[in-house]
């Protein structure tokens, strides 16, 4: 048979109902609590990307991609097992081979695993590396709360000095303000093992004297780790954090100098933060310095107060971890910022301000149509020669009507259109149409790329 006959037969065979299809009773949905990415919304992604790479390679820092799944024990042990993410977030599992194991929650105990297992250690100190990439926590889905988030991570490991902790901070206000967002950091210091045990105490004779008013779960964390009764999110164990004792009474005195040093440094780099003496971050294994982010769209004290309620980023010192999981003694510092969080407030200042805050994808200088099945084809070499040439260059290959192609040249804001049909593939021309007059002329197809390149970048023609 020949090709073309058999290419009829095969589409007249795929019109026809196929029999061994099963269609599912209920079309599939999107899991709960998990969100597309569409195509309208990439190029928000692909800015702040890009901003991430640039931010690495000029503060030397290396991209690091850790798998998903992870042993469990890596967040048990190194999130605590007290902590919400633990105790009700996680996803974890029990694969074929009977293993342990969890989807990601967060990227810092990943890292901190793969320092060690790949001796990272014996490469100069402090590695900083960053990660970009999505995390799972079983959350109870809202307005940029998911169950599947990306973070965008940084984790500078082998170096206790404070200049880390604010250099940190820096690359996250970085990226925001390189993307119009005002930033404000909240900061505090939890200190160390030894000028906890301390604060720990004061604060379960704080919370004993109040345990009624308790939330069931800071009543069972209480005696466990009651730390963590400062990240309760119910409204009742929220009013008594406020009036909780201040972390910062009890620190010691290194413990002090490293907070005072980061706030200095933070002075320095004129970074506008607010010390937050409640603030503890949710996970067990931060020591001194835990900071987070916050959108301001102004700095009237009632905008900071509604954006505390959704913070774009945090982290802070962990300076244990490494030897929790068996390494050796090695401070480090981390922090993680939210891209869906951060997308959601773009588009929000966009709205507000009416204006395009990130540069929109290149609208293409050249349309290529055609008209018949002979000019379509040379048109779609001639695409592949634009491309090559350095144009930015669409078309529709697909469409037949001249009308409708020239529809879609002028909706995606082309500069020119260059038309090719059959008379003009018979007599070696081009047509090219200047999109905003109207005008066309007819030119000899050899003269086609000068005559582009003049059009567009006005450059002169070689040999006239
Ligand atoms: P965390 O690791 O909890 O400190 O979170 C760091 C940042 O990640 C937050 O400030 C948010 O921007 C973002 N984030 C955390 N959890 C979620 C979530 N469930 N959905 C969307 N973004 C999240």
């Amino acid at each position: 048979m020949p090709r073309i006959k058999k290419a009829e037969e095969l589409i007249k065979q795929s019109d026809k109902p196929n029999p061994s299809i099963t269609r599912l009773s209920k079309q599939p949905q999107l899991v709960k609590g998990m969100k597309d990415v569409l195509p309208h919304d990439q190029i928000y992604w692909e800015h702040i990307r890009s901003i991430v790479k640039k931010i690495g390679d000029d503060y030397l820092f290396m991209r690091i991609d850790t798998p998903i799944v992870e042993h469990l024990n890596v967040y048990t042990a190194g999130l605590g097992k007290q902590t919400d993410i633990v105790e009700k977030e996680m996803y974890s599992f029990t694969d074929q081979g009977g293993d342990n194991l969890a989807l990601r929650p967060e990227f810092t105990a990943g890292i901190a695993r793969a320092y060690i297992e790949h001796g990272m250690v014996s490469l100069p100190q402090p590695v900083k590396l960053y990660a970009f990439g999505p995390l799972f926590r079983h959350e109870k889905p809202q307005e940029g709360r998911y169950r599947q988030h990306t973070q965008w991570n940084c984790e500078v490991i082998g170096e206790g000095k404070p200049v880390v902790d604010a250099q940190l901070i820096l690359l996250g206000y970085k990226l925001l303000t390189s993307l119009h967002i005002k930033p404000i950091v909240q900061v505090n210091s939890i200190g160390c093992r030894s000028c906890r045990i301390a604060y720990r105490e004061s604060l379960v004779e704080y919370y004993r004297a109040r345990r009624a008013s308790l939330c069931d779960d800071c009543k069972r964390r209480l005696n466990k780790n009651v730390l963590r009764l400062l990240d309760c999110k119910v409204e009742t164990c929220q009013s008594l954090i406020s009036k909780a004792p201040p972390i910062v009474d009890s620190l010691c005195d290194a413990c002090r100098d490293h907070f005072i040093a980061v706030l200095e440094c933070l002075d320095e780099l004129e970074i506008p933060y607010q010390p937050n003496p409640h603030l503890v971050r949710g996970l067990d294994y931060y020591t001194r310095t835990v900071f987070e982010f916050y959108a301001v769209m102004n700095t009237n004290e009632s905008d900071v107060q509604s954006a505390r309620m959704a913070a774009l980023g945090g982290g802070g010192r962990y300076d244990d971890l490494i030897e929790m999981f068996g390494g050796l003694s090695t401070p480090a510092a981390g922090f993680g910022i939210g891209i869906e969080r951060v997308v959601m407030k773009l588009k929000e200042l966009e709205k507000a301000s009416g204006t395009k805050l990130i540069p929109r994808r290149a609208e293409p200088e050249i349309f290529v149509a055609q008209l018949g099945e002979q000019p379509k084809r040379r048109a779609m070499v001639l695409y592949e020669d634009l491309l090559r040439e350095g144009f930015t260059v669409a078309a529709e290959f697909a469409k037949d009507s001249l009308k409708a192609q020239l529809e879609i040249a002028n909706k995606c804001n082309a500069t020119l259109t260059i038309i090719l049909g059959q008379k003009e593939l018979l007599d070696g021309s081009i047509i090219i149409r200047n999109m905003g007059g109207g005008e066309q002329e007819v030119i000899d197809i050899k003269k086609l790329i000068p005559t582009l390149r003049k059009k567009l970048h006005g450059e002169q023609q070689k040999g006239g």
